[in-house]
């Protein structure tokens, strides 16, 4: 009996910043590569300014415990570094081994007479982490120079270029991490989340050939690890710029921490003669342990069916009819695309959220008296831009999507119209049911895969969906999603790489194409400077996703009140700061590591 229930875990979650750790480790080998950091941007011209050295663009500390019990069994700074330094050559060694995806979203931003900033343009970047020579990554949206050591061919005497692999670099303290390079400098001990850290300032030292890290780390204190670091590269080379960064290490398996995120930000960085720049950036990585979907595995678990079973299935055993043939084909076609999709590591898999989806949509169909042959399931794609789309019977919608939607109704809006493509049976290329269809790099997924409908067919959708949402239990609550396109249509112009998806239909950020338009009638007006109309949320603030596994989960923290308009943000980058955990050290059978990957991770 299908039941209507409420999602309302949904509902609001109205917090800023806060991604907690996800969990896990690999392995670590020898050696470490020695290669000088590469930066973000560069530009035709020499900065006609130095620009600041001191981190002093980066984000306040988070809010701290006293912390200031003496280290355990009087471990002096210079033991301490001694296991810091091992540790980042582990680090190094380990990493040459992981090929993490790392995404990185970055705004333009513009203050107006206020100094109130909004963004005003704004980059995407997604590739697949390669530091076996150095950090490196493979593009997945073929942006130029992308995956390339060489500097980005220059277009214009001031023009910049945001170097994709500078921001992969951030995720690296010093390729050749040594204390003869550095001034070291105790500060205190702090809490980050439930991990007590030393902090420490770290400052190269003069007359040095390559630029170093120049900032704090924070150190955990039982193995010594860095588990973040803020600051940025000096000295600055001529022709391009190292930006200032906050990077974060997750404890991602028993003693070993990888990066997770990095938040970039430069608020007044002299780039020529007049020319200042100004953006902040988040990069994320996750897909390390892609072994999920090994079917290797799976084969030893094949066990072959007694005579018995099979006499049983006899009965029943008869060839498809053409139209359960023809269903068969759809089946493996989706099938087919989820499988991989999920492999490369776009896809979450299966998981929590995905049921509190299913719930919506159940509730979109038992109010509708619909009742589709074979379930409908709900998948996460685990990328920024917002999209939605289907695959088969299979409904898509993308981390950076459930992020911004304010409330429940809003994601029933998109739900609803993607529904509406499966009520309506529209067309769906089973070309993916032929296997050697799914054989191309993982690089290509954009423009191997398609899942976009016809304009035609999407008119259709939206026609259907506001049927099917008139009949729902968000009947009355529709202001807010109408509000939600609103603010879309407003911020979507300056924000191209966010709105523009890379799978499915296009949400529509211009005047004349949004989806679900008829919507916008019913919306209020859009007020800015109300606190209580909150018609989209920041990115980053529901979904957490486990950078080691790609499971996702609703984050816990609670929502916060603003105390004025410009904690809005709406479909804006934030500052990370994650609630870092100890895996605990009873987990050592669970150290089931990567293929590719030289055994277990050496623990002391
Ligand atoms: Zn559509």
């Amino acid at each position: 009996m299908q039941m209507v229930r409420s999602a309302s875990v949904l509902i609001l979650i109205l917090s800023a910043c806060v991604l907690a750790a996800g969990a896990q480790t690999p392995a670590p080998s020898a050696a470490q590569p020695a290669v000088p950091p590469q930066p973000a941007l560069n530009s035709a011209t020499a900065p006609s300014t130095a620009p600041s050295t001191a981190p002093s663009t980066a984000p306040a500390a988070p809010p701290t415990q006293s912390a200031d019990a003496p280290p355990p069994s009087a471990v002096t700074l210079n033991d301490v570094l001694d296991r810091v330094v091992q540790h980042e050559h582990l680090f190094m060694a380990q990493m040459r081994h992981m090929h993490p995806l790392v995404e990185t979203y970055l705004q333009d931003l513009k203050s107006d007479g206020d100094g109130n900033t909004t963004p005003v343009k704004d980059q995407y970047f997604l590739g697949r982490l390669d530091m076996s020579d150095g950090p490196e990554d493979t593009s997945f949206v073929g942006q130029p120079g992308f995956g390339h050591r060489m500097l980005a061919k220059l277009t214009g005497l001031y023009s910049l270029h945001y170097l994709p692999m500078g921001f992969a670099q951030m995720v690296v303290l010093d390729t050749d991490f040594q204390k003869k390079f550095y001034n070291f400098t105790f500060v205190r001990r702090e809490f980050l989340g439930e991990i007590r850290c030393l902090v420490i300032d770290i400052k190269p030292k003069e007359g040095q050939k390559s630029s170093r890290f120049l900032g704090r780390i924070w150190v955990e204190d039982q193995d010594y690890n860095v588990v973040r670091f803020n600051g940025s590269y000096y000295p600055q080379p001529k022709i391009n710029f190292f930006f200032h960064f906050d990077s974060w290490r997750l404890n991602m398996r028993p003693g070993v921490w990888l990066p997770a995120y990095v938040y970039t930000e430069e608020s007044n960085l002299k780039t020529g003669l007049t020319k200042t720049l100004h953006f902040k950036a988040q990069t994320r990585l996750w897909g390390y342990d892609l072994k999920g979907l090994n079917k290797n595995e799976e084969f030893t678990q094949i066990l072959i069916d007694s005579p018995q079973s099979i006499n049983d299935q006899s009965a029943a055993a008869a060839d498809a009819t053409p139209v359960v043939a023809e269903r068969m084909w759809e089946k493996q076609a989706e099938e087919n695309a989820i499988d991989r999709l999920q492999k490369i590591g776009l896809l979450a898999p299966p998981g929590e959220v995905d049921k509190i989806l299913a719930t919506v949509v159940n509730n979109l169909l038992v109010t509708n008296n619909i009742d589709l042959q074979g379930d409908i399931n709900c998948r996460i794609l685990l990328t920024s831009p917002l999209e939605s789309f289907t695959i088969g019977h299979t409904i898509v919608i993308s981390r950076g999507l459930l992020d911004v939607l304010p409330d429940e109704a809003s994601l029933a809006m998109v739900l609803a119209h993607e529904l509406s493509h499966i009520v309506l049976g529209h067309h769906f290329d089973t070309k993916l049911a032929f296997n050697d269809k799914l054989f191309f790099p993982d690089e290509e997924s954009f423009q191997r895969l398609d899942f976009k409908h016809t304009g035609a067919e999407e008119e259709a959708a939206d026609t259907k969906a506001l049927a099917l949402l008139k009949n729902s239990p968000y009947k009355d609550k529709l202001g807010n999603a109408g509000l939600f396109l609103k603010a879309l249509q407003q911020k979507g112009p300056d924000l191209p790489h966010l709105i523009r998806p890379h799978l499915g239909n296009s949400f529509g950020g211009g005047k004349n194409n949004l989806r679900m338009s008829s919507l916008l009638a019913s919306a209020p007006s859009l007020d800015e400077k109300r606190l209580d109309q909150i018609a989209a949320l920041p990115l980053g603030g529901r979904i957490k996703v486990d950078p080691w596994t790609d499971q996702v989960e609703l984050s816990k923290a609670k929502p916060v009140a603003l105390t004025s308009a410009r904690e809005k943000m709406e479909f804006e980058i934030t500052p990370f700061f994650p609630y870092l955990t100890r895996l605990s050290t009873g987990g050592a059978e669970k150290v089931a590591l990567t293929t590719g990957s030289p055994s277990q991770a050496q623990q002391k």
